[in-house]
């Protein structure tokens, strides 16, 4: 036997899930184990938890391509995210590479605004999802796919942010809205390697800022998205480089670490 929508639910509430919650979702559909239902009855379990006044907000993200069709392009960031995207009363952000699908009682406010804001900062759902007491919900994966952290690198700027860009993310991408209108939105402040964030996770769990239990089978942990963004902002203002990753292969740390080091030399 799997596990149900009931079981789920009871998890949920167990980590500390509650009615009316504001939900950024990150998840691993293979670390929760068999679910009767699917993905589709995970997103049934986190719609009941949250409620009809909660809200859940995922990544929907896709690579840079030629043309980004809003309503189509599917997600690239998991079937969980690409069956939210999909089901009724679901808003999509704007943005060709880091949208994120919102659903719930503020769904259109917390997705709306993102072509003029930057890919996942300032402005950004996961920002604004931040400033309204919302919760991070790691279904599964741990902070290395925490979306929001990002946030706190732009609202820290360290020397790299927005200097290093991965390949592909450094050009105008072609954005087609619902209505058939094309419009170009330029590279602003695209985030970038997110290998080294378990940092932020390690100081939320000194803080006692971190709960951690199981849902399904997966490890999870549930987060207040402010005490996230204090973190991250903290460890920055101790060490620029505090985020970088050790993998001596990462292109995007290396170079990045080569401008912490430039910033500091004056
Ligand atoms: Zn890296």
């Amino acid at each position: 036997m799997g596990w149900t929508v009931a079981d789920l639910v009871c998890h949920l509430r167990a980590l500390g899930v509650h009615d009316g919650d504001q939900l950024a979702v990150h998840s691993s559909m293979k670390a929760l184990g068999w679910v009767e239902g699917g993905a589709p009855a995970v997103l049934r379990a986190l719609q009941t938890t949250v409620g009809p006044n909660g809200t859940l907000l995922m990544p929907t993200m896709t690579p840079p391509m030629a043309r980004f069709v809003l309503t189509e392009t599917p997600s690239y960031t998991g079937l969980l995210t690409e069956t939210l995207r999909r089901s009724p009363g679901a808003v999509r952000s704007r943005h060709p590479t880091h949208s994120a699908t919102v659903w719930g009682r503020d769904a259109a406010a917390i997705a709306s605004g993102h072509p003029e804001a930057t890919a996942l900062g300032i402005g950004s759902p996961f920002h604004r999802l931040a400033e309204r007491g919302g919760k991070v919900l790691l279904l599964g994966v741990d902070c290395r796919r925490n979306s929001l952290i990002h946030v706190g690198e732009a609202l820290s700027r360290p020397p790299y942010f927005g200097v290093v860009l991965y390949p592909g993310y450094h050009r105008d991408l072609l954005m087609v809205l619902p209505d058939g209108r094309e419009v170009v939105v330029p590279p602003r402040d695209n985030p970038g390697c997110s290998g080294g964030f378990n940092v932020v996770q390690d100081e939320l769990a000194s803080r006692g800022q971190l709960a951690t239990g199981t849902v399904g089978d997966a490890r999870s942990y549930l987060m207040l998205g402010e005490h996230v963004l204090q973190a991250t902002r903290d460890l920055l203002a101790r060490d620029a480089a505090a985020l970088l990753c050790d993998d001596p292969g990462c292109a995007f740390c290396s170079a990045a670490r080569e401008c912490c080091d430039e910033a500091m030399r004056g």
